[in-house]
């Protein structure tokens, strides 16, 4: 009889310990989804109280896809109507690469609890916008080589690759200058305090020396 209850007791220890090993694993699950599904929940939860600057996407495969928009999006971006980086709907934000997006919202929910808040000034870019791009910064700064210094070509700009982001306003650059390296995100270019993309060895390393404006960049 004492046997058998001493079984009985086993048996319930066991099917107990099961149970608690069977909660902590959902419970681990439930963690890990919550820590993924922030961003896009952050993103879905403020979504209604900014502004879209463009109306036009079309599936969601658009957004997640990183750099590869429909015809007819250029990425521009109203400076009335500027795109939060959680604002997902905008082209300039939804074809930035998906690491760099990542990056750049992770920092951007860290420097909001600071009270500072992030604005995409420019991001991805259609090849046409990239070229209107330049012929405004060959008419502005009087040679095309002058305007080099400011705004590289389409067929090697990070902007149009969606790989650059650049945000406003100073308060929101200070921060990334200063705390940017431990999400991977480094000033590309001294003369454009702006200009943000991932350097994920950046994190381990710190950022490298920026270039001194984009005409110095090898990649471009
Ligand atoms: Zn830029």
């Amino acid at each position: 009889m004492n046997e058998q209850r001493n079984d009985t007791q086993h048996d319930y220890r066991l099917r107990r310990a099961g149970l608690m090993i069977v909660l902590a694993v959902i419970a681990t699950l439930i963690a890990m989804l919550a820590a993924h599904g922030i961003q896009a929940a952050a993103g879905m939860v403020l979504a209604p109280f900014r502004g879209s600057g463009d109306a036009a996407f079309t599936s969601s495969d658009e957004v997640m896809g990183g750099p590869g928009a429909t015809s007819g999006e250029t990425g521009e971006v109203d400076e009335n109507r500027r795109p939060s980086v959680f604002d997902e709907q905008h082209p300039a934000v939804a074809h930035l690469d998906p690491e760099l997006l990542a990056a750049i919202q992770y920092a951007a929910s860290d420097a909001r609890a600071e009270g500072i808040e992030f604005f995409v000034n420019s991001g991805w870019r259609s090849v046409g916008l990239q070229e209107r791009l330049i012929d405004d910064a060959i008419a502005t700064y009087g040679s095309r080589e002058e305007a080099q210094r400011w705004v590289a070509p389409a067929e090697t700009s990070s902007h149009v690759s969606g790989q650059a982001v650049d945000i406003g306003d100073f308060e929101a650059t200070s921060w990334l200058q200063r705390e940017g390296s431990a999400y991977g995100l480094c000033q590309t270019y001294a003369n454009e305090a702006w200009h943000f993309e991932l350097v994920p060895e950046a994190v381990a390393e710190g950022c490298p020396e920026p270039y001194r404006d984009p005409t110095y960049d090898p990649r471009l």
